[in-house]
């Protein structure tokens, strides 16, 4: 049996044919992740016991004739910001290295009352800052496609695992771009959903007006059957919402799609151009309406999210502080253990923000940055909102260019935040996008952002699994 680039449905199908079983299947995913890893290092920690027991529970279900939950016996990876009980969850950071999860964050009780089987936890930057997984602590994640270059990130562990074929599916988090970035960079579906869409409870909190859970995956059906699994209001997350089952309901043949041409300006490489201009070509071809728009405060985008996520980190982790969690260094006195503890714990890009977040909140500077930040937030957010009132959906690229070499960004911060300028006004506007492969610039895959209205995933799932079917 060939278990290699299995849909979730197939899997399923097969599960229930007795084709192969749930522990067979995770027998092939962790013998995956030995030959891989040496190369790929796309995770930190892997849970073979956890995975052998959660699969032997979807065979005895089998066995027994009971109903099979669609993502029962499917393995899957998980990014090291999200909790699951007993494992270690490092973050990324030193400061957490011997840390373990004490519960489970809500979307993982929710993938394990599926019966999914959690292969091990997955490579990031640090707390979810940067752009290329260069920034964890512990190794440097290659990207499946060019070993000499990055997956992306944060979620770049996430990405390669299912690039690599170590896992059919994974949980990545995005705050400015980290799941559909390495998405587009592996050539993976990676969906960003609506803030408020998935429950935080159990995520390290990185930036918390921006923070979201969301699903990788080979495929728009794949990518849906885990967000539908994990979706909705949680009473541990008061910024979680009750999931509305409205859509726009439209396809491609009869949908409207904006192309803002702020998106497609300097920066972006021709070649990534060429890519995503020929995709929307084809989504005309099939029947859309394709319409020039204008997101004029986008320009402003970048700045404004990175004075805002800065301030929140600075605030979120301030918890770490040598006492409460994680590694503590010995010292005289409390205020010296402190600043050992974070000094030797934290890494240079989250000292930095640390650094920046807490000069921006301060009095005298907090008018002059955070609170104009906020407001720069309003009318990047306003711009999608009138927007959205004459298109379904925004096609734009992901990231301005393909997967960049391991090396070439990491000492320039600058250099790194730029990557991140057209996926970063969508997360300060809270609405959902997910990254779809379109193509490839020489053997490197390029991804298409596919936006769309607040808790509109399905008609995103929609449009995109149509479009993933004509593009091949
Ligand atoms: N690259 C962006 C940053 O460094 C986004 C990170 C993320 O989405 N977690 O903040």
């Amino acid at each position: 049996m060939d278990f290699s680039r299995l849909t979730i449905k197939e899997i399923h199908k097969s599960l229930l044919d007795r084709d192969f079983s749930a522990r067979e299947l995770a027998m092939h995913y962790l013998d995956r992740i030995r030959k891989e890893e040496s190369e790929i290092a796309a995770f930190l920690s892997t849970s073979e016991d956890l995975a052998l027991e959660q699969a032997e529970q979807t065979d005895k279900k089998i066995a027994a004739g009971e109903e099979l939950p669609l993502l029962s016996g499917v393995p899957c990876a998980i990014k090291d910001v999200i909790l699951v009980e007993g494992l270690l969850c490092t973050a990324g950071s030193r400061i957490l290295e011997n840390y373990k999860a004490p519960y489970d964050a809500t979307s993982i009780v929710r993938l394990k009352s599926q019966g999914a089987v959690i292969l091990g936890k997955t490579n990031l930057d640090e707390f979810a800052m940067g752009s290329s997984t260069e920034h964890s602590a512990f190794k440097i994640t290659r990207n499946p496609h060019d070993l000499e270059r990055v997956p992306g990130g944060t979620s770049g562990g996430s990405a390669a695992a299912i690039a690599a074929d170590e896992c059919v599916f994974s949980l990545g988090s995005d705050t400015g771009g980290s799941i559909r970035q390495p998405a587009s960079f592996c050539g993976v579906v990676g969906l960003k959903p609506t803030y408020g869409a998935v429950s935080r409870y159990g995520l390290m909190a990185h930036a918390s007006s921006l923070d979201q859970i969301g699903p990788l995956a080979r495929t728009v059906q794949d990518c849906e059957a885990v967000f539908d699994a994990i979706k909705g209001r949680d009473p541990k997350d008061s910024t979680s919402a009750e999931y509305p089952s409205s859509s726009t309901g439209r396809g491609l043949n009869n949908a409207i799609i904006g192309v803002p041409k702020e998106y497609f300006g300097e920066g972006l490489e021709s070649q990534t151009r060429e890519i995503i201009e020929k995709a929307i070509k084809k989504a005309q071809k099939a029947g859309a309406k394709i319409k020039e728009i204008s997101l004029p405060h986008s320009e402003y985008a970048l700045s404004c999210y990175y004075l805002i996520v800065a301030s929140e980190a600075s605030a979120n982790l301030a918890r770490f502080d040598g006492i409460k969690y994680g590694s503590s260094e010995p010292a005289p006195d409390l205020l010296e253990v402190y600043s050992k503890s974070r000094g030797s714990g934290f890494g240079a890009e989250v000292k930095r923000r640390i650094m920046l977040g807490t000069f921006a909140l301060s009095s005298g500077y907090y008018d002059a940055y955070y609170l104009k930040a906020q407001k720069a937030r309003t009318l990047i957010k306003q711009d999608f909102v009138d927007a959205f009132k004459t298109v379904d959906f925004i096609f734009t690229p992901v990231s301005p260019f393909p997967a960049f070499k391991i090396g070439e960004k990491v000492d320039d911060p600058l250099k790194m935040y730029l990557s991140d300028i057209l996926t970063v006004p969508i997360s300060l506007a809270g609405v959902p996008a997910l990254s779809l492969p379109v193509g490839k610039d020489g053997h490197l895959p390029v991804g298409m952002q596919i936006v769309g209205k607040h808790f509109d995933e399905s008609g995103i799932f929609q449009i995109s699994g149509q479009l993933e079917k004509i593009l091949g």
